[in-house]
């Protein structure tokens, strides 16, 4: 009988904390089997782990999307579309405001699966006019957001560059209202240079191959041949996503505006600036790259050239022009990449507030909402820079959150079931997240006093700081730290520290912090855009303004972030959570290869053995009465074939007669409570998933 049968094919256990034994490498042959099989979904309890297939499957289907709606969680196959039904009727039906986590690696399949949940939402929420509409301008911001915010790579064809979540909000009856985006650091530093063989943001491309003649006359741009965009599964798409903008509600004049400022962004690396430049006297004519700039954005080419290449300085009440010279000095191509990158990461945080005020809720509505989390993962390179510390800081929260979350969702179950529960012991990652985000002490906020610091600052004395503050703790290590605890290999280069995060130890080089943390922009520059007549420019650089001018630094990088994942934390502490883990399966982007080290590596950073223990620890199956004794009645004659008492009552007579034993047994309000099916006599009462 399936049911006696299921778990005897050890190998390939769908739910992971049936394992028996559990240990790394039973849970690694596990997921190797399933995903030799074309089953790339895997549970932990309630938690999914996807494993990238890397080729089309045919699981995605009309009918298998009918499947899955409405199903029983744990007598379905895995699969994404159960968690996503799951959340939605838990919305829907009990009034709980929900949020689906993914996290994994470049590359590992979270985007996705981001769209996978919201498609399958989509598709199984009630239907008609009004309610289409919303559901086409909310699918329709992730080709808009992508063009701009996501770029080939050696990991990812398509990879983000940016973090996002998104609320969608519903009505009490669970149609779709509209949504929020937030999204998080978008790498803009991939605007003045990438590594070889990656590109620049596809919009670029798009905008090449797709733009309009108008507006590529216009901007003096010359078309190119079709190979740009994001290589989708089904192949390149290079058009432009015009069409999705104007789906969302954007007027054809603001599709204009924001390409035309792209251009910008894109003829401004080409500008090469003179070497001659002076203020006074007359200078030579600027580069006719620059003038063509200054045509597009209505500004005397004179004024931005000034901007690129000189500095106004206050000295002593007076302020003082001083030329960057040479103009080929790191300087002058540092204030032209600083420009660039400022325009497009402010017309990338511009396009996330214009696609929010066309989905936004009216104020005043009931609202019940599903969040999506689709971030960067954990990041270990070989050079690892500020961008690195910030993402690591970002996923030691969500590992804090996922913690406290699945404990604190297992005791509320107990709670709402009835159970008696003893707490489980795990290991706290707080003390790695304090040492970084202490306000006090904490590592971003020794940056940020460093930052203030007047005078020279540079990296050097940052990292002495950290050095004797961090002398003792457990999880910081720089050369002098190691040499004072005498540890015999130090290996830890000089300009760097490591910390030693619950996914593994990553060395940081402390080279270009302060630069990346204050994140400034020349006055002189942000005055210069401001005096362009292109409004949409303009309006991005408010602090231009002469008559605004203040003398009140723009807070940090790193305040900024650490501000909204504090925003973000408590947003997804509100919410019934769901997890979807992700994992790349190969480096090269190899249809169904599947290299063990490499899934090992990710298993243990993304704390699967954990999760699976903490999930044990309690009971570790649980079903509804009736969908229980539905799916087991045939293993007991008492039950089979037609039983007529309650469903409670049934079960118990069940188990009774599979002989379990009672201390195994908890008996909740709707669900029966198991420790651990796998102890009872072999083959026979064995409970699974498939
Ligand atoms: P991430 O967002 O984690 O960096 P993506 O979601 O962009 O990764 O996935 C990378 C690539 O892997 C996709 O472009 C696609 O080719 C492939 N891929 C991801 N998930 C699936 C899936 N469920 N089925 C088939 N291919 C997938
Ligand atoms: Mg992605």
């Amino acid at each position: 009988m399936e049911a006696t049968t299921s778990l005897l094919d050890a190998a390939a256990v769908g739910d992971l904390v049936l394992l028996d034994p559990l240990t790394e490498e039973s849970l690694l042959q596990t997921l190797q089997e399933r995903f030799r099989r074309s089953n790339i979904y895997t549970y932990i309890g309630n938690v999914v782990i996807s494993v990238n297939p890397y080729r089309s499957l045919p699981i995605y289907t009309p009918e298998t999307v009918q499947e899955y709606r409405n199903c029983n969680f744990f007598a379905v196959k895995p699969h994404i579309y159960a968690i996503a039904d799951d959340a939605y009727r838990s919305l829907r039906d009990r009034d709980r405001d929900q949020c689906i986590l993914i996290t994994g690696e470049s590359g590992a399949g979270k985007t996705e699966a981001s769209k996978l949940v919201m498609s399958y939402v989509a598709a199984v929420c009630s239907k008609g006019e009004e309610v289409d509409k919303v559901k086409e301008q909310l699918l329709q911001s992730n080709p808009v957001l992508e063009a701009f915010g996501n770029a080939k790579t050696i990991r990812n064809d398509n990879s983000s560059r940016f973090g996002k979540y998104m609320d969608v909000e519903f009505d009490f009856k669970g149609e779709p209202l509209g949504g929020v985006i937030s999204n998080y650091l978008l790498e803009k530093s991939r605007i003045v240079r990438h590594v070889k063989g990656e590109r620049n943001f596809h919009i670029f491309y798009q905008l090449l191959a797709g733009g309009s003649a108008q507006l590529l006359r216009r901007s003096r741009l010359p078309r190119t041949g079709g190979q740009g965009g994001p290589g989708a599964w089904g192949g390149p798409a290079c058009v432009c996503p015009q069409d999705a903008m104007k789906v969302i509600g954007f007027s054809p004049a603001e599709v204009t505006a924001l390409l035309e400022v792209t251009a910008v962004v894109l003829k401004l690396g080409n500008v090469q600036l003179s070497s001659s430049y002076q203020a006074t006297p007359a200078p030579l004519p600027p580069p006719a790259e620059l003038q063509e700039i200054c045509e597009l954005i209505g500004l005397d080419p004179a004024v931005l050239e000034r901007a690129l290449c000189s500095r106004t300085v206050k000295a002593r009440n007076e302020m003082v022009l001083t030329t960057l010279t040479p103009c080929l000095s790191p300087q002058g191509y540092y204030g032209r990449d600083a420009l660039a990158k400022n325009i497009y990461s402010r017309l990338f945080d511009w396009l996330v507030n214009r696609i929010n005020t066309s989905i936004q809720v009216k104020p005043g509505k009931q609202r019940k909402v599903m969040g999506v989390l689709d971030i960067y993962g954990f990041e270990i390179f070989q050079d690892n820079g500020f961008e690195q510390f910030i993402i690591n800081y970002c996923n030691e929260k969500l590992q804090q959150i996922f913690i406290l979350m699945t404990l604190k969702e297992e005791q509320e179950e107990y709670v709402r079931e009835g159970i008696q529960w003893t707490p489980v012991e795990f290991f706290d990652n707080s003390i790695i997240c304090n040492l970084i985000e202490n306000s006090k002490c904490g590592i971003l906020a020794m940056l940020d006093e460093e930052c203030l610091r007047p005078g020279v600052v540079n990296e050097d004395t940052f990292l002495t700081k950290l050095n004797q503050l961090f002398a003792t703790h457990k999880h910081y290590e720089s050369k002098e730290t190691q040499n004072a605890r005498r540890v015999m290999d130090a290996t830890l280069p000089s300009q760097c520290f490591r910390i030693h995060h619950y996914a593994g130890k990553v060395t940081y080089n402390v080279t270009g912090f302060i630069e990346k943390n204050n994140d400034l922009l020349f006055r002189d520059l942000s005055q210069a855009m401001w005096a362009s007549r292109h409004e949409l420019l303009r309006s991005l650089f408010p602090e231009g303004d002469p008559q605004k001018v203040s003398l009140k630094l723009p807070p940090t990088a790193g305040f900024q972030f650490k501000a909204s994942v504090a925003t973000l934390m408590k947003n997804l502490y509100s919410k019934n959570p769901n997890y979807i883990r992700c994992i790349k399966p190969n480096e090269t982007k190899t249809g169904m290869l599947f290299t063990p080290e490499l899934v090992l590596a990710q298993i243990r950073y993304l704390g699967l053995m954990e999760n699976v223990r903490v999930r044990r620890a309690g009971y570790a199956f649980r079903q509804l009465y009736d969908s229980f004794l539905q799916r087991y009645k045939m293993l007991s004659p008492r039950t089979w074939p037609h039983w007529t008492g309650s469903h409670r009552e049934g079960t118990k007579v069940l188990l009774e007669d599979l002989a379990f034993p009672p201390e195994e047994l908890a008996f909740g309000h709707t669900k029966i409570f198991i420790r651990s099916p796998r102890t009872v006599s072999p083959g026979r009462g064995e409970l699974g998933g498939t």
